[in-house]
């Protein structure tokens, strides 16, 4: 059988110029084509005009690009949009640009589906079935980017990987993804206008406190007493609280980074006042702030978003501590572009 030809994006530099050597072009094509395909996010192998047609050509025969594409585009009324991303083998993830009055933020995804079974996600109802590459995630940034110049006049200046799937478990795409997004000689931007953000994965977040990057670490804690934690996260189970805390405080040791703790309140689940006293306790261990998310419903009766009261005791028990906490209006619910609302609704529709 032949193999199949090999994505140019997934060359690494010594590939490339060893290739280039081999057919007997010049070294610094590397650095044009390199250009194309991470500076200027090239789509086709034919567009990267600086080369000569006959090394496109060649090009062409022996190695392939497989860019993601935009298929569908969801306008929420609070301007939010939602993009349905196609990939080379015909699977679908979804990205989402939301601008606010400071901010244009891409939330971008990093696997199809998610193996983690999050009860209250709309994902984890979908089944895992593959890692996205580095050049996937990349184009979804890439395309968000021009969505935001075209729609609102300015450019992204913030990225959360909140879509669909654990970024950590899809690790070294993702990290490859950010040299990419980060680098001078690739779409340039700040570090530390990314967050990469995880159920919370002990040993990988240690891996991850290594990497000089520069990045923001969101956790999604959602309880803070393991017991209820592993009810609604069954990754807790085998990654309790005591240890994924040890792991963020060598995070704040490595990187002085404080970390972001997402929390929904549920009615009837953790809206009592031990609850938020867990966090506080849990809060105290490490330089950390407090996202209290909106819930978004997906259709599970046994979730409900908790009374206001209680999310404000919250706010209360964490600043009373000297914890910054800020209640996170949901944006784009109306077309199912919300937290934990990512579930490729939007196939299903004709
Ligand atoms: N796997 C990563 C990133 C994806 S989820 C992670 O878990 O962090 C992005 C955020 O949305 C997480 O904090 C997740 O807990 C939250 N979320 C999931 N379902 C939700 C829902 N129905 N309503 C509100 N937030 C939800």
């Amino acid at each position: 059988m032949q193999e199949s030809p090999k994505d140019l994006r997934r060359l690494s530099e010594e590939e490339l110029r060893t290739y280039l050597e081999s057919i007997g072009e010049p070294a610094y094509r590397a650095r044009q084509i390199r250009e194309w395909l991470w500076e200027k996010a090239a789509r086709d192998i034919d567009s990267m005009t600086n080369l000569s047609r006959g090394l496109r050509q060649k090009l062409s025969q022996d190695f392939v690009l497989q860019p993601a594409t935009f298929s569908k585009v969801q306008r929420s009324e609070d301007g939010t949009l939602k993009n349905a991303v196609r990939l080379h083998d015909g699977l679908v993830v979804e990205s989402v640009l939301i601008p606010t009055s400071t901010r244009t933020t891409a939330c971008v995804s990093s696997q199809v589906g998610c193996a983690l079974d999050c009860q209250f996600c709309a994902t984890a109802r979908l089944k895992r079935q593959r890692n996205l590459s580095a050049g996937e995630i990349f184009d979804q940034v890439a395309l968000i980017g021009e969505q935001s110049r075209s729609f609102f006049g300015r450019p992204l200046s913030n990225i959360v990987f909140m879509g669909m799937g654990e970024p950590l478990l899809n690790y070294d795409e993702v990290l490859e993804a950010i040299r990419r997004i980060t680098a001078p000689d690739g779409l340039g931007m700040a570090p530390r206008r990314i967050t990469v953000s995880t159920v919370g994965l002990p040993k990988q977040i240690r891996r991850l406190a290594l990497e000089p990057l520069g990045f923001g670490l969101a956790v999604s804690l959602h309880s803070a007493i393991d017991a209820k934690r592993s009810q609604i996260m069954p990754v807790n189970r085998t990654n309790p609280l005591s240890e994924l805390m040890e792991a963020l405080q060598e995070w704040y040791r490595l990187t002085g980074r404080r970390i972001t703790f997402e929390y929904v309140v549920w009615k009837g689940f953790n809206d009592r006042l031990e609850d938020a006293l867990a966090l506080r306790d849990y809060c105290r261990k490490v330089p950390s702030k407090v996202n209290l998310i909106e819930y978004n419903a997906i259709g599970d009766p046994r979730f409900e978003q908790a009374d206001p009261d209680s999310i404000q005791r919250y706010v209360e028990v964490l600043e009373a501590d000297g914890t910054v906490v800020k209640i996170r209006r949901s944006r784009g619910r109306d077309i199912d572009a919300a937290c934990g609302q990512l579930a490729n609704r939007s196939l299903d529709e004709p």
